[in-house]
């Protein structure tokens, strides 16, 4: 798919912001020089990139080209049809992300964003989703933080790829607890009937393609795609910027996520 033109009005906008705000990388907050792109060299060099064999179904890395999925896709059956991620959620990255979602580091999601496309761009041809869908965030806690990342990635990306964006097709109807702390089947359980479709505008599409920022046991995807099936969609697809290891590095998370970064 050929990367859509950027207009001439967008350009400058984001020449002037570049000017009021300096770029930084997105992983040591170090000032960029006017050649560098959202990360510096030597962040760049150690980004945890997804490069090996992955999960056919939900992208995760596993550990040869003979694993068709991993051991969470060869456990449990997700809704979605299939999914990519571009790094793993460890390291420098997800410090990153951290900062964009707490620290109101959006600045960030333009990189994001690119190297997302970038992933994607191989596989869209076969895919082809005809609208983005965002994750819904509630309200509240839109309100809270004053934006949904998810929102702002599917922006970016649609900026790029020239695929439109469904805003409030799916939304969010209840303020869920924290997930961090919960296990694979509390997720489940504490997601359930919390996002709901709008049929009237989901019915005119047949391949859905959801963005989100991190994938972690595949619950909040799982919700959102059981919405857009029953909605009539036919397809569902997403692409996340990372994801998590595997069953492993989830139980280390559910003890050491909250004590690392805050
Ligand atoms: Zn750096
Ligand atoms: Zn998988």
């Amino acid at each position: 798919m050929i990367l859509k033109a950027i207009s001439v009005g967008d350009r400058t906008l984001r020449l002037f912001q570049k000017l009021l705000y300096p770029p930084r990388c997105v992983c040591c907050d170090v000032l960029l020089g006017g050649l560098e792109d959202g990360c510096c060299p030597e962040c760049a060099a150690n980004l945890p990139r997804i490069l090996g064999p992955v999960c056919m179904k939900c992208g995760k890395p596993v550990g040869s080209d003979e694993e068709e999925y991993c051991e969470d896709c060869r456990q449990y059956r997700h809704t979605f049809d299939r999914g990519i991620a571009v790094f793993t959620y460890t390291g420098s990255l997800r410090q990153s992300v951290y900062r964009m979602k707490r620290q109101n580091r959006r600045d960030y999601l333009p990189f994001y964003a690119k190297e997302m496309v970038h992933t994607l761009q191989p596989i869209l041809s076969g895919w082809r989703p005809e609208v983005l869908i965002p994750i819904p965030m509630h309200r509240r806690k839109k309100r809270r933080r004053g934006y949904n990342q998810a929102e702002l990635l599917a922006e970016e990306i649609s900026r790029l790829t020239g695929i439109p964006v469904l805003k409030d097709a799916l939304h969010c109807t209840r303020l869920n607890s924290d997930q961090k702390m919960l296990g694979r089947k509390e997720r489940r359980k504490n997601l359930k009937g919390s996002f709901a479709g709008s049929e009237e505008q989901l019915k005119q599409f047949t391949r859905i393609l959801i963005v989100d920022d991190v994938y972690t046991t595949g619950s909040t995807m799982d919700e959102a795609a059981d919405v857009l099936k029953q909605a009539g969609i036919k397809q569902i697809f997403f692409a996340v910027l990372c994801t998590g290891k595997g069953k492993r590095q989830y139980a280390q998370e559910k003890s050491c996520d909250i004590i690392n970064f805050k």
